[in-house]
């Protein structure tokens, strides 16, 4: 029985293998370089899917490196999908989610903006206390984040599909809910996961029902936005800046356009980052549960995509 780790990261594999060595030496951890048998791999932990699931005719179980599975469309139907859940990936979104509030608050995009310009344009800060954070996605990462954002004196509201109830924060759900958040907020935040229904969300119309001046934070996958849009949205001025960390295809490569969108702050896809410890331990109690018959934690709904 073989657990195949398609990664790159040393620190990360020597993690893996330290751990597996002392709590579970009878499985054999493998990588894409080494001479295994593919017919052993019950276990995949990766980042990307594979070219060919065909290779792997006994796989059971991939783990994903990330909280987000939409790169895993391809995955037969028959093997189980886990995502990610590590609260050091969740914390270091919630402080991501926190500065880009703060630095659309206090004009920060608008300020880089300007400084390339060499143009002195002071503005006026919106203060927290007056400051309404809107946020879409109310999972592990965006209740983190809405909690964080009420702690700060924010006020905040958040949207998912099913209602949820968080002490300090309007949790909203369906149509009607969407709607109410986008006009109330100063701020939005996106924390969705890419699926069918929220691909391109982020789009010409979204931006028209957003009110005038308000800011965008986006750190939830870069197909929900439509870029074309979102420029257009600040160069007409009715979005006041934007602070973006995800696009469709990373890296942006050095001539894309959209570098040069005003007022919009651009991050190398930097929001959250897998702990690897935390990821060999997540993988390491899953499988010892898979091979004792129990269900396992974290999987994804294929139906609905997360
Ligand atoms: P979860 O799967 O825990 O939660 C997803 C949330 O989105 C749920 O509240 C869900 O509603 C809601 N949702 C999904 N589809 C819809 C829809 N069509 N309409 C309304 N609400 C919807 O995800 P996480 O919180 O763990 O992560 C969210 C995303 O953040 C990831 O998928 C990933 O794309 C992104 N991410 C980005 C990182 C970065 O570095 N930029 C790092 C980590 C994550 P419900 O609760 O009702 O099901």
């Amino acid at each position: 029985m073989t657990l195949l780790l398609n990664i790159a990261d040393a620190d990360r594999l020597h993690t893996f293998h330290n751990l597996f060595a002392q709590e579970m030496p009878d499985l054999r951890l493998v990588t894409p370089g080494m001479c295994f048998d593919p017919a052993q791999v019950r276990y995949l932990f990766t980042w990307m899917p594979l070219d060919d699931w065909t290779r792997f005719p006994n796989l059971e179980v991939v783990f994903s490196l990330s909280a987000g599975v939409d790169q895993f469309a391809t995955l037969p139907p028959g093997i189980q999908l886990v995502k990610m859940v590590d609260p050091h990936n969740t914390q270091g979104v919630v402080e991501y989610v926190l500065t880009a509030c703060l630095a659309c608050i206090r004009d920060f995009p608008t300020f880089a903006w300007d400084q390339a310009h060499c143009d002195w344009q002071p503005t006026q800060a919106r203060p927290i206390r007056k400051t309404h954070v809107g946020i879409l996605g109310l999972g592990g990462i965006g209740q983190d984040a809405a909690r964080a954002l009420a702690t700060l004196g924010f006020q905040v509201s958040g949207w998912s599909r099913s209602q949820k109830q968080i002490p300090g924060v309007t949790c909203l759900a369906g149509e009607e809910g969407y709607k109410a958040l986008v006009a109330q907020a100063d701020v939005v935040v996106c924390l969705l996961p890419l699926t069918p229904q929220t691909s391109g969300f982020l789009n010409r119309a979204f931006f028209g029902q957003m009110k005038a001046g308000a800011s965008l934070v986006h750190a939830g996958r870069g197909a929900q936005c439509c870029l074309p849009d979102l420029r257009a949205a600040l160069e007409s001025g009715h979005l006041r800046n934007a602070v973006i960390d995800v696009f469709e295809t990373e890296p942006l490569a050095q001539d894309d356009a959209n570098w040069r969108m005003p007022r919009c702050l651009i991050t190398p896809h930097v929001a959250g980052r897998t702990d690897g410890l935390t990821a060999a331990q997540n993988v390491l109690h899953n499988i010892s549960r898979h091979r004792s018959g129990q269900d396992l934690l974290w999987t994804v709904d294929r139906d609905k995509g997360y």
